[in-house]
């Protein structure tokens, strides 16, 4: 099969689920399919309800709308507060590594524009994520409502302490980094369950850890790759 083939069975992939809601047929939906084979495929992301998610979530909704037509970049982009929208890939790979299955249940720490709740709302049972910048927070449930995404929760506060209410969860995913893991987040992980987070300080690079924790409770971590995060900030 020519490429060209390729590329249109998957743009036309995302607008058959789009059509299920989200963003029926965008313009976007071939740049999309690009993203994914090109920055996500080719570096190794194999899981398929993965890949799907990343060609149907309308990404360039996420960013201010100046920026729309770099959405699909291979890069990080600012969405304002300071505050920026992960690359593509790594949101990709977060999400393959913590193994989201229909029925988990999700805490995301850092909603930012709201679109790895996005991409992990296709594939889990319910995603409960918080932002400490409120506007932030106001805007991605906006954005989220509009798009149609039910089972998403967003709370506007300080994540460090995780979501004691709403837990235990079987995935966590941390999306600003703290000089060490918070231990709430290790508490509020399920037996079996999955955290991925990025650990180091501010201006440096730092490590993404998948941590696991078994059927009896005990925590395995692996270091994933080098990466650069936002801080996570602490409001106390
Ligand atoms: N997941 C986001 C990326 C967000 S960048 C997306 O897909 O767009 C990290 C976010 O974490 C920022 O919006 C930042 O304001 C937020 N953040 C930083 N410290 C936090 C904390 N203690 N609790 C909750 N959110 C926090």
């Amino acid at each position: 099969m020519g490429l060209f083939a390729l590329l249109w069975t998957q743009a036309c992939g995302a607008c058959s689920q789009e059509s299920g809601g989200t963003a029926a047929g965008d313009r976007f939906a071939a740049e999309r399919a690009r993203m994914v084979e090109w920055q996500i495929a080719a570096r190794g992301v194999r899981d398929p309800r993965v890949l799907d998610a990343l060609r149907t979530v309308p990404r360039h909704l996420f960013v201010p709308p100046a920026l729309a037509a770099d959405a699909y970049g291979d890069g990080p982009l600012p969405i304002g507060h300071g505050q920026t929208i992960s690359q593509p890939y790594i949101v990709a790979l977060m999400t393959e590594l913590v193994r989201p299955a229909p029925t988990d249940r999700v805490l995301e720490i850092g909603t930012g524009s709201g679109y790895q709740a996005a991409v992990l709302a296709g594939l889990v049972s319910h995603v409960y994520t918080i932002e400490i910048v409120e506007p932030l927070a106001r805007d991605s449930t906006q954005r989220l409502r509009e798009l149609g995404m039910q089972n998403v929760t967003v709370r506007a506060g300080d994540g460090y302490g995780g979501w004691p209410e709403m837990a235990p969860f079987d995935i966590i995913v941390v999306t600003a980094a703290p000089p060490k893991v918070p231990p709430a987040l290790l508490e509020q992980l399920k037996d079996g369950g999955r955290l991925i987070i990025p650990v180091g300080r501010e201006f440096s690079v730092q490590k993404l850890q998948l941590i696991e924790k078994s059927s009896s409770g005990e925590l395995r971590t692996t270091d994933i790759a080098p990466v650069r995060f936002v801080p996570l900030q602490r409001s106390r």
